[in-house]
């Protein structure tokens, strides 16, 4: 029997690139010894996208439809789309032709082979901005010191995934979701294999800072509690630092020697120890937040409409 593939592709506002997107997917896909289903997942968009979409789904059945009732960010789409997925293997990639959908056949090969997840590392970025770049090296870099998953550097969440990892995957409900972290978490055997991340094909990037931020911290609070455990090691550098600065003083009184402006050392340090202690209350904030977001135990999305799938 012939495999099926199933390629997730999400979209926030992309009207811009999706008819290219359509045309380069299935022309790598037609035509194989293979079978496809392309499982889009309108991420809220409020721009011609799902028009758009649901015209090409008239005419080509492999190509489906999961509309939001809005936006609910890139990782919930991605995750709807593998809920919804039927193939042997799924494949994750982003609309704006960043992920060469020729590379998904590299992958496929991959998986043959026996892999379970083939993930795509970037050997080159093209097209990005310089902070945007260098943001990403740093973060993947001090990520992966954090951790105790082994999670690959310059890494997104273009990859392939086989039906077992993709069943486990579904079964992790939790809400702020870093997919490629869960992905490294579930095991399996995993390889890699480089590509060159193209320029966005035409629009803007759907990910300004405060979504970057938001999806570094879920990176960290999901994979790592050691930024919990930083208060008592400041806690204690700062208590020494008094102890020492206390017999500096005592042996400068013993010498005669009498402080002048004595409050430049005390604002001094009530900025320093206040803004630390704010510090880490926030990150405290941080993860008591997640913690009360799983307890209210809301549905990861809300999906209004359905095209070319199956109840
Ligand atoms: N995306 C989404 N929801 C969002 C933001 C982005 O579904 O809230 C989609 C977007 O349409 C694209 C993919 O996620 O297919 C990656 O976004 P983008 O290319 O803008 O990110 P970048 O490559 O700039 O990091
Ligand atoms: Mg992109």
């Amino acid at each position: 029997m012939k495999k099926l593939y199933s390629l997730v592709i999400p979209l926030y506002n992309e009207e811009q690139v999706i008819h290219e997107c359509i045309k380069r997917v299935t022309d790598v896909m037609k035509d194989k010894d293979f079978d496809y289903e392309v499982i889009f997942v309108n991420d809220g968009s409020k721009d011609a996208t799902e028009t758009i979409v649901k015209q090409y789904c008239a005419e080509d059945a492999h190509l489906k439809l999961i509309s939001f009732s809005r936006n609910f960010g890139h990782q919930t789409a991605i995750t709807a789309g593998m809920d919804h997925s039927a193939g042997d293997a799924v494949i994750v990639m982003d609309a704006d032709l960043q992920d060469p959908p020729e590379v998904v056949l590299q992958m496929i090969e991959k998986y043959e082979e026996g892999y379970d997840v083939v993930y795509a590392v970037r050997s080159k970025r093209k097209g990005e901005t310089f902070f945007k770049k260098f943001t990403a090296k740093v973060f993947y870099r001090f990520l992966k010191s954090m951790c105790e998953v082994d999670i690959p550097v310059d890494t997104g969440d273009f990859r392939l995934i086989s039906r077992q990892v993709c069943d486990v995957l579904k079964g992790l409900t939790e809400r702020n979701r870093y997919v490629r972290g869960l992905v490294s978490w579930v095991g399996f055997k995993q390889t890699g294999i480089y590509y060159e991340r193209e320029e966005r094909f035409a629009g803007e990037t759907k990910y300004p800072l405060k979504k970057m931020l938001k999806l570094s911290m879920d990176g960290i609070t999901s994979f790592s509690t050691k930024p919990l455990k930083l208060t008592k090691w400041i806690g204690l550098v700062t208590t020494a630092s008094g102890f020492i600065y206390l017999l500096v003083v005592i042996i400068q009184r013993l010498m005669g020697i009498r402080l002048q402006n004595g409050w430049i050392p005390a604002v001094i340090a009530i900025l320093i120890v206040g803004g630390i202690q704010l510090i880490m209350s926030g990150i405290n904030g941080e993860y008591i937040a997640r913690i009360f977001d799983e307890s209210k135990n809301r549905p990861l999305y809300i999906i209004r409409e359905k095209v070319n799938m199956d109840e």
